[in-house]
């Protein structure tokens, strides 16, 4: 069966790409991703963007909106449904298992101060995505910080940058040449985006200010760009289940629950699932899937929505039984006939077994 839906897909339908965002502590990675997530949603605009699990779902409209004022780049040529941001940056990207890494985005934000250059967790970042060999571009935040530095969040930045003053200018390509040389001994090449006409070899880096929102747009517009020229492939919509436990979280009102991220394939109500817990594979069914409603609704009283079946991909919440034993980190199995549970009990098992190294679990 697997490969007979490997065959089915199609780069004309995409789905959204996992997006991760890493770098040193203080550098803005939450800021970056609170641009992202509110902007849309403070123009008090209908619909708004879905404060989803651990991962916020940007839909095209936002992201054309966001990147209106972005040169060369048509909204409505947009061909993946959005963007899939997992906003939980501290957390080594995906769930607890430390080796896992970054193993499960498709592609990652690298940010970086542009006062303070590579940093200690920069460099343990470029050593997960060269691992994972996960594709990422770089921010090159707080632009803003530069002496005398001029913001115009309404342009692009590239024109932002013609319109600096001579010796904001100066400042600006002496810390960006240190960056390059720090990067260069990371042996990566990387090049300002806009300078750069040679994607396949060079790595882009976009000035941002995720304070003024300076280049924000640009910033998106690049994530975008470079899935679907260099991910097309790895984005088309599989029916295979690719699904993520990101974390295990006891709610009033709902027990204890997990929040996963469904890359591929689809969840429905009542399948039964397999995934790695403290004292063995747990099987189980699905009870409810839940995702929030859009962040302007936030404040009803029932922040969930109910839905019977969800197709990647997006961050969800699964109620079942027997949740409170489930492992962060680890892959979540559906079995479609009773015969394939035990199978994929092994299967589980034998992921923690590799992930954890030699420890086994009972
Ligand atoms: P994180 O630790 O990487 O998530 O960094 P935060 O997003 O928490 O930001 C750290 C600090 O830098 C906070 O005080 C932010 O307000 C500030 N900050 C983040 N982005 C910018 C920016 O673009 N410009 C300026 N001036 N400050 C920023």
């Amino acid at each position: 069966r697997k490969e007979e839906n490997n065959n089915k897909r199609s780069v004309d339908n995409l789905r959204s790409p996992i997006v991760c965002v890493l770098g040193h502590v203080d550098t803005g990675k939450t800021k970056i991703l609170d641009k992202i997530r509110h902007s849309h949603v403070q123009d008090g605009e209908a619909g708004g963007i879905t404060q989803q699990i651990g991962a916020t779902n940007v839909p095209v409209y936002a992201i054309k909106e966001q990147s209106k004022m972005v040169k060369n780049f048509q909204g409505n040529e947009i061909k993946i449904p959005g963007l899939l941001v997992i906003d939980t940056p501290g957390h080594e990207s995906f769930g607890n298992l430390r080796s896992r890494g970054s193993s499960n985005c498709d592609i990652a934000i690298l940010v970086v101060d542009i006062m303070h250059g590579l940093e200690p967790q920069t460099i343990e970042s470029i050593g997960l995505l060269k691992k994972n060999k996960t594709p990422f571009v770089v921010a090159l935040n707080k632009v803003d910080r530069l002496y005398e530095w001029k913001s115009h969040p309404e342009n692009d930045i590239a024109t932002t940058l013609r319109k600096q003053k001579q010796y904001v200018l100066e400042e600006f390509r002496e810390k960006v040449n240190g960056i390059i040389v720090q990067f260069a001994e990371q042996s990566l090449n990387v090049k300002l985006f806009h300078e750069n006409d040679d994607p396949e070899t060079w790595i882009s880096m976009v000035p941002t200010s995720a304070h003024s929102g300076d280049g924000m747009g640009n910033l998106i517009a690049l994530v975008v760009k470079t899935c679907e020229t260099k991910l097309a492939r790895k984005l088309a919509f599989s029916e295979n289940l690719q699904c993520t436990v990101l974390e295990v979280k006891a709610i009033q009102g709902l027990g204890t629950t997990i929040d996963v991220v469904l890359t591929n394939g689809r969840l429905k109500y009542g399948d039964t699932i397999v995934l790695p817990g403290t004292e063995g594979p747990i099987v189980t069914h699905i009870k409810g899937l839940l995702m929030p409603q859009p962040l302007r609704e936030l404040r009803v009283k029932n922040p969930y929505d109910k839905f019977n079946e969800i197709q990647a991909a997006y961050g969800i919440k699964i109620l079942a039984k027997d949740m409170d034993k489930a492992l962060a980190g680890t892959s979540l199995l559906v079995a479609y006939n009773d015969d394939e549970i035990e199978i994929l009990k092994e299967e589980v098992q034998a992921e923690v077994s590799e992930a954890l190294g030699s420890i086994k679990l009972k």
